[in-house]
């Protein structure tokens, strides 16, 4: 019986060390999810970690299977979920290194299947209902203290709060859409922050999203704007620490019983039509 409590949905910089990893694969009514599940016991707690884009980086941000990544971490039992992801900066002060813990949200995705509850029949002949999801603060608040105060606790001075605005990629802006975003007033911009978070949410999860600044988007960006190389490489440079903040915030987190955040309650008083795994 697999269990696993802890969601960590990110690539195998963060788990490709521990000890006794298992890799266990899981079906979902929304066909696969990016890769196998990899199970491991972290500080006391079953952390179940899945790299997001694939563990060779093959599938793009717009191509992600979501709803399948976000169902099978709760089908093997995860309330919580961290989502470490690489952004780029819009303010010249959050430059590459700055980690981000973000409270709100814009999404400016096209083609993503961003919710369970469509009306459309899953496999098992369950129908789910057409629901409205509260999301006026789409992450956990626990979480999002968990993160920062471990990212402290590592001497990482972390940026409390700001928009992250989700595109649809997988090419990076032009620097009219930066310098757009910045003039909106948003902090950070990525690729997969959504509709992952909203899922989570639709689930019943708590999300925590963490987000390490790889460059200053083409608004702030010179030269011939942001390359993946440079944000390989930064991710590359950051990615020591990272882990160890993220492995803080686990240890930190709250047991699943004792959770009784907003994100608990997301569908008090509606009928969802199915079951959730
Ligand atoms: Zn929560």
């Amino acid at each position: 019986m697999v269990n696993a409590e802890i969601g960590v949905i990110g690539g195998s910089g963060f788990y490709s060390f521990l000890d006794d990893v298992s890799e266990i694969q899981v079906e979902t009514p929304y066909g696969p999810p990016s890769d196998s599940l990899y199970l491991g016991e972290l500080a006391g707690r079953q952390v179940a970690f899945l790299p997001r884009h694939g563990r060779s980086h093959t599938v793009p941000p717009h191509k992600i299977n979501y709803r399948a990544n976000l169902w099978a971490l709760r089908s093997v039992g995860v309330r919580q979920v961290l989502g470490p992801c690489a952004v780029g900066g819009l303010r010249a002060e959050y430059g590459p290194g700055t980690l981000l813990v973000p409270d709100q949200l814009v999404d400016r995705t096209k083609s993503r299947a961003q919710t369970y509850f469509d009306g459309e029949p899953l496999p098992d002949g369950s129908v789910p209902n057409v629901v409205h999801t509260t999301f006026a603060d789409p992450y956990c608040p626990v979480g999002r203290t968990v993160a920062l105060e471990s990212a402290r606790g590592r001497g990482w001075e972390p940026v409390d709060g700001g928009t992250m605005v989700v595109i649809e990629g997988p090419r990076f802006s032009t620097r009219a859409e930066s310098r757009w975003h910045a003039a909106a007033g948003w902090s950070v911009v990525g690729m997969t922050g959504h509709p992952e978070a909203v899922l989570a949410r639709e689930l019943g999860l708590c999300y925590t999203s963490m987000a390490l600044v790889t460059d200053l988007d083409a608004g702030a960006e010179t030269g011939e704007g942001v390359s993946h190389t440079e944000v390989l490489k930064v991710f590359g440079e950051n990615v020591g620490r990272l882990r160890e903040v993220l492995f803080d915030a686990v240890a930190a987190l709250p047991p699943t019983a004792s959770r009784s955040c907003l994100c608990t309650h997301a569908h008090d008083g509606w009928d969802l039509g199915i079951e959730l795994p």
